[in-house]
């Protein structure tokens, strides 16, 4: 793993809705703040309510959503901070976008793998309850797919892993203690 001294990193977290991709970043974020490290958290649901208001869930939208938080995530990455980006990013082709965007070298992509039926009973945002009742459509896992990543840096599973231990191994992923 590269040493983060060198310079910043973006940390992209992926994964269904409530698989913990929120909780991993903000926990992370404390963490790195305590050793006095730049950070910036860019999560899809804040992003969505500014820079991407307007669009919705389609392919292209999802695309365009990502797309631009890939933007901004570089812009944060030129000025060394560790960037921690939540967003379900469902396709490869999606994450191949963002990865050519930052660069290579400097993201980081972390699966946050739990099962859909866990996520829906977790249903932290009572999203899929929503779509139970037919009120969301294009919803991820359920009426739109989620590509299993193909080569993440890491998979942290959150339904056999308490989030301390999905926190240590984001340390040692990034090598920081
Ligand atoms: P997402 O951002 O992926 O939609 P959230 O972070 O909003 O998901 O919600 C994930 C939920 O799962 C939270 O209620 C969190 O407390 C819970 N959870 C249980 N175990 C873990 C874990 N190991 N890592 C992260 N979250 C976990």
């Amino acid at each position: 793993m590269n040493d983060i001294n060198f310079g910043g990193k973006v940390i992209w977290f992926t994964g269904l809705s409530g698989a913990g991709k929120t909780t991993l970043a903000n926990e992370f974020q404390l963490f790195l703040k305590s050793k006095g490290l730049n950070t910036r958290i860019l999560d899809g649901d804040d992003l969505r309510k500014g820079l991407n208001q307007g669009l919705g869930f389609s392919d292209n939208d999802r695309s365009e959503n990502i797309r631009r938080a890939a933007e901004v995530a570089k812009l944060f990455l030129d000025s060394n901070f560790i960037v921690l980006c939540s967003f379900i990013t469902p396709k490869n082709e999606m994450r191949n976008m963002a990865k050519s965007i930052i660069g290579e070298g400097n993201y980081i992509e972390v699966f946050v793998d739990c099962s859909i039926e866990e996520c829906e009973r977790r249903d932290v945002k009572g999203l899929y309850k929503k779509v139970r009742e037919e009120k969301i459509s294009d919803f991820t896992g359920i009426s739109s797919d989620f590509d299993i990543p193909h080569n993440p840096d890491l998979i942290l599973n959150t339904e056999s892993n308490n989030l301390i231990t999905c926190l240590e191994q984001l340390k040692i992923l990034i090598g920081v203690n």
